[in-house]
């Protein structure tokens, strides 16, 4: 069961009155995400997996905390139903969605002859597919009312590959290609849909493909760090949670209401190369 929490609403700032849904947001950049756009006034959807009492604690401190309503699901965002029943909950809860982050995804690391196919699927449908049916839960009242907010965090790469993450590339890059046609389709209506490309962010995503990469490339967690994870990213340094959540708030404010069907790298020069 599925748990509402909400506080009077004292919130201020450039979001407030605005309900927003992040997917995966139960941890790292999608929960850094959530903070930050329920620090800026928005009631917030969260939802992902874990442990629920810890789950509802957070709801409740960040209800009390900022003054908005936060609503929890754990909604798999490998089946359509189940993200058709929490966006569903999320607008009677909270009323019409402005904003929508995508947020939730997985990854798996192993060269293409060894990929299993389970995980090819669950990849495509929970790192892709689900952008899409969350997208089409929403982009017809959004451009109903002229306002709309939709921001994908897809990854460098969904700009560049690089072996070992057949699944995880081509369903960033299907997520840049979602994100361009959804963006010319709100175009005229108000609603604006960019994708967030980031390079490394020091996330339990992160830490655990150490030891699947340290495998596929038969080196040390160290030199993983080093020579696999940082060795593309010339500002030699993970980018942060913060980063990210700031750059996904602007985003979702009316100062960018003319940035859209953009593929932004947050990636310390990545893609430059
Ligand atoms: P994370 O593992 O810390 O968080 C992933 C979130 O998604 C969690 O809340 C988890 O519960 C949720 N989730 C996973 N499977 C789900 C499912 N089937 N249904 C619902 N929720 C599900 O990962 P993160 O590093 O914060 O990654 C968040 C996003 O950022 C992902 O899309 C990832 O591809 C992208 N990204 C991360 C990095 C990085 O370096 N961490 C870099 C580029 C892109």
């Amino acid at each position: 069961m599925d748990t509402i929490v909400s506080a009077s609403s004292q919130a201020s700032g450039a979001l407030t009155g605005r309900n927003a849904v992040v997917t995966g947001s139960t941890s790292g950049i999608g929960l850094g995400i959530a903070r930050a756009l329920a620090a800026a006034g928005a009631n917030i959807m969260i939802n992902g997996f874990g442990d629920r009492i810890e789950i509802e604690a957070l709801c409740a401190s960040l209800a009390r905390e900022l003054g908005v309503a936060v609503r929890y699901s754990d909604a798999d965002m490998s089946r359509a139903e189940s993200i058709a029943g929490m966006m569903k909950e999320a607008a009677g809860a909270l009323g019409p969605i402005d904003i929508l982050v995508n947020n939730a995804g997985i990854q798996h690391v192993a060269p293409i002859e060894g990929f299993p196919r389970a995980k090819w699927d669950a990849i495509l449908s929970i790192n892709l597919s689900a952008a899409f049916h969350t997208t089409q839960a929403v982009i017809a009242g959004m451009k109903a009312r002229r306002w709309g907010r939709i921001v994908n965090i897809a990854s460098a790469h969904g700009l560049v590959a690089s072996p070992f993450k057949s699944a995880y590339v081509a369903a960033k890059h299907g997520l840049v290609g979602l994100t361009k046609v959804t963006a010319l389709e709100g175009a005229a209506d108000g609603v604006t849909a960019n994708a967030v490309c980031p390079g490394y962010v020091w996330t339990p995503l992160v830490e655990k493909q150490i030891p699947d990469q340290a495998r596929a490339h038969n080196m040390t967690r160290a030199d993983v760090i080093k020579n696999v994870l940082l060795a593309n990213q010339p500002i030699q340094r993970f980018a942060t949670v913060d980063e990210l959540a700031a750059l996904v708030t602007f985003l979702c404010s009316d100062h960018a209401q003319s940035i859209t069907g953009a593929a932004l790298p947050v990636d310390g020069g990545w893609t430059a190369h």
